[in-house]
């Protein structure tokens, strides 16, 4: 069987015509590939850079990984159960979390105090998941900065109006608990 008009014959898949232009975009690219940006992560087996083809974050997707994205963001992104080596896939997939975890917790332990708590600084406002609860924790922590800002401002002295009025307001109060014992304990003779 000829590879003209596989499909449709006489139609444009699998034409002389399709094949041309095909030969010619692939050797277009060919032409241009080494002019694309590759991935300058440190490969395995010798150390120098990686050289596949780079994603927009300057590497390639085996080294720069794909982040979960939406509410999944940045958490970790599990095989599908119903592919056929799922099993294998979720157990590379742990081994390499802790291995990051590992040397995660190395790095940090290496940390100089400033550089720890502008790690910690980030963490905190870099949490996983949906961008909504990430929004909301955000504006929360924000209002308690508030809050704590004002609470630490100094109180000024009250003035000598504050002062008659609080005087005012003890008086009465004294006044109600005085009333109030009186209604309490009725005069006995109020009865006869
Ligand atoms: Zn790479």
């Amino acid at each position: 069987m000829s590879r003209a008009g596989a499909n449709t014959p006489g139609g444009w898949r699998g034409s002389a015509a399709q094949i041309a232009v095909g030969r010619a975009s692939i050797i277009k690219w060919n032409r241009t590939r080494h002019l694309q940006p590759k991935c300058g992560a440190a490969r395995k087996r010798d150390g120098e850079p990686c050289q596949n083809l780079a994603m927009a974050n300057g590497r390639c997707p085996r080294h720069g990984g794909k982040t979960g994205k939406g509410n999944n963001w940045h958490r970790p992104v599990w095989p599908h159960r119903d592919a056929p080596d799922a099993m294998a896939k979720l157990d590379r997939k742990l081994k390499a979390l802790d291995r990051a975890a590992a040397k995660r917790a190395k790095r940090v332990a290496a940390m100089s105090p400033e550089q720890r708590q502008r790690y910690d600084a980030w963490q905190k406002t870099h949490q996983p998941g949906p961008a909504a609860a990430r929004q909301r924790k955000r504006a929360d922590r924000k209002s308690a900065a508030e809050i704590r800002d004002l609470v630490s401002q100094p109180r000024p002295a009250p003035s000598a109006e504050v002062l008659e009025l609080e005087r005012l307001i003890a008086d009465r109060k004294a006044d109600l608990a005085r009333v109030t014992a009186e209604n309490e304990y009725p005069d006995p003779g109020a009865f006869g």
